[in-house]
């Protein structure tokens, strides 16, 4: 892909004259939609951005409590598990949703004011197992340790090569016919994993998330978001912000691996961030949340300030030359 010659997205685009509205502004703006995004078609949806617990683990519940209020008092309220959250950082398969859920046994009334996902399909050292009895047994210890009746989303965490779709779709039916989840997702599926387990199941996959970011956007070519909108799946992207890796300072940023093209991402940002006087982060969100996909990114920060700052995702401005010159920017080459 790298072609060796770096463009400036800016030199490209700048002689492009685009015409504007009556009221000024330029007509190629992107609407960032604020209501609430549908998981699926099937009833439910959540605030345009989630809260991913990854990193959750490892604190008190009273720690755990601020970061959940701080997502709720934003409007946040799609709260992204893993049964397998915890083991990364010191801890145990298991911590984030048993900590999560002490945090619910405390107040209960909190449970009815979120959309709890979570995922199942990951065994330390195998490393997947969707099998019947794996899966079964997952979810039932996902319920226990969140102390929740029922899962508003459960997803198949990664593919399992030896998992039969059928399989798969069968143990889902059956906990969904049980009550103990509402609505199915994937996560990290191609597109051809998707197509091969919805053919086995009687209603429609809701979610499918792959990781996706200015800086990861395989999605955009993979086939997935395309095969979201086909289908009216809803793209949950996981890592929005590279995992920290858009945080870095541009000098940081050259250090990394394809860091010119990291860096000049960054500048393309900030250009943005600085003119609106927002925080890069934001700018970085508001990038994925343009997407007519109507994407759902999770956001993982641990600091309540960074999720309650989140939001200003949704006021900035991106039209479609900026769009494309930050997209531009990470891929090191103009679009042809
Ligand atoms: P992320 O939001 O891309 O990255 C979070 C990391 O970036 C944190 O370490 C955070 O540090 C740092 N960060 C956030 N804002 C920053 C800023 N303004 N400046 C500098 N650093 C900043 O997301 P993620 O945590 O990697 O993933 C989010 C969620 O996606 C997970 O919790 C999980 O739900 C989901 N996920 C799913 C999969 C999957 O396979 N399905 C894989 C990975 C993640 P601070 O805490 O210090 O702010």
């Amino acid at each position: 892909m790298n072609t060796g010659v770096f463009y400036s997205p800016v030199d490209y685009l700048s002689t492009v004259e685009y015409p504007t509205t009556k009221q000024g502004q330029p007509m190629s703006t992107l609407t960032i939609d604020r209501s609430p995004r549908p998981l699926g078609k099937n009833g439910i949806s959540a605030f345009p951005i989630a809260y991913g617990c990854w990193r959750f683990a490892g604190t008190d519940v009273a720690t755990a409590r601020s970061k959940v209020d701080a997502a709720l008092e934003v409007g946040i309220d799609l709260f992204d598990h893993a049964d397998i959250y915890g083991c990364d950082g010191g801890g145990s398969f298991g911590d984030a949703e048993e900590l999560f859920g002490r945090v619910l046994a405390e107040d209960p009334s909190l449970r009815d004011q979120m959309t709890i996902a979570t995922k199942g399909g990951i065994v330390l050292g195998l490393p997947y197992d969707s099998s019947a009895a794996w899966i079964r047994q997952a979810c039932e210890d996902s319920l226990r340790r969140l102390q929740i009746d029922v899962i508003d989303l459960y997803q198949i965490h990664r593919p399992d090569f030896l998992g039969h779709p059928a399989e798969v779709a069968a143990t889902l039916v059956a906990l969904k016919e049980e009550g103990k989840i509402r609505e199915v997702g994937v996560s990290n599926y191609t597109t051809s994993q998707f197509r091969a387990l919805q053919a086995h199941l009687p209603f429609p996959i809701a979610t499918s998330q792959p990781e996706f970011s200015c800086w990861k956007h395989g999605a955009l070519r993979d086939g997935m978001l395309d095969l979201c909108m086909e289908t009216s799946t809803t793209p949950m992207a996981w890592s929005p912000f590279g995992g920290g890796i858009i945080g870095l300072t541009k000098d940081e940023a050259a250090q990394q691996e394809n860091g010119d093209r990291l860096a000049a991402m960054i500048e393309a940002l900030d250009a943005v961030a600085n003119e609106q006087s927002v925080a890069r982060s934001a700018v970085a969100l508001a990038w994925v949340l343009a997407h007519p996909a109507g994407i759902i990114p999770i956001i993982g920060t641990q600091r309540t300030e960074r999720i309650k700052e989140s939001v200003q995702a949704l006021d900035v401005q991106l039209d479609r030359t900026t769009w494309n010159n930050i997209l531009i920017a990470a891929q090191g080459e103009p679009l042809p």
